[in-house]
């Protein structure tokens, strides 16, 4: 069977017997794998310090798509430092990657996904950034990972019934209906969560998107105005307006909220993060 290579970002490390290891890895060329790698535990392991989550590789392995993958190689490239330094930048690391292991199937290729995820985590290594500043570029990375898996929730019209949304004030978020609820089709949904007029606007502002008309104080659903198409800004982007800190932690919860219902569960670093 003919061995693949690819640039890969260690997700989690399983001891698998005296002297092997199986691996989850986001590789860029071929997604998510799951791989044997034998004799890792040994004192002269062929895989160096390849092995060790949070860390970029280059692998070379056998592809099994239906099953474990055996790695043959692991030349680490970088390894997450961020910890030496700052526990919540760690922690953060590790939350990039749960949402990674949960939130994506084995063996979807998603380079794009790779890039993104390679990148924040770069970032947060380096920790060239404020507190307030890494809480948006999570934000901003998780509005990114959602955008490319589908799955980011619907703002500018009401998910149910599709009318478009043409004001601010009055947002109704359906957590189980995936985004914004017009006022007759939020009645009788569970789940259903108000934001404020400010932070909608700011998490329309991250995902580029903007309604038609402002200032009713009805509930002014209008299908003749039209929305602009969505465009999610790059997560690197710096132009972003800033946002203000209730209304960044607002989204955030949102968001959080969101990703929960997407998953059934909370994710277990988030909380980890918050109590730092
Ligand atoms: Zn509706």
């Amino acid at each position: 069977m003919a061995s693949e290579k690819s640039l890969a970002i260690v997700l989690r490390v399983t001891e698998y017997s005296e002297t092997s290891c199986i691996v989850n890895l986001l590789t860029r060329e071929f997604g998510r794998i799951g791989a044997i790698a034998k004799g890792a535990r040994r004192p002269k392991s062929p895989f160096n310090a390849g092995i060790d989550v949070l860390a970029v590789c280059q692998i070379v392995f056998i592809n099994k798509p239906s099953a474990l993958s055996i790695l043959t190689e692991a030349k680490l490239e970088r390894r997450f430092r961020a910890g030496e330094r700052d526990l919540k930048r760690l922690y953060a690391g590790y939350y990039v990657i749960e949402l990674i292991r949960t939130l994506t199937d084995e063996g979807e290729r998603a380079p794009e996904l790779f890039d993104l995820t390679h990148e924040m985590l770069v970032q947060l290594d380096k920790g060239v950034f404020s507190e307030n500043e890494m809480n948006h570029r999570i934000l901003q990375y998780e509005l990114s990972l959602l955008d490319l898996l589908g799955q980011l929730p619907m703002l500018t019209r009401c998910v149910s019934c599709g009318r478009e949304k043409t004001m601010l004030s009055e947002v109704n978020f359906g957590l189980n209906a995936g985004g914004v609820l017009c006022q007759t089709c939020r009645r009788g949904k569970p789940n259903v969560v108000q934001v404020s007029t400010t932070g909608f606007q700011s998490l329309l502002d991250l995902v580029g998107a903007q309604i038609g008309q402002q200032g009713s104080n009805s509930d002014n659903w209008n299908q003749a105005h039209q929305v602009k198409e969505r465009q999610l800004r790059s997560w690197t982007s710096t132009t972003t307006e800033p946002t203000s800190v209730d209304d960044l932690s607002e989204i955030r919860d949102l968001i959080q909220l969101y990703i929960t219902h997407l998953l059934g569960y909370p994710p277990k670093l988030y909380s980890f993060m918050k109590q730092l």
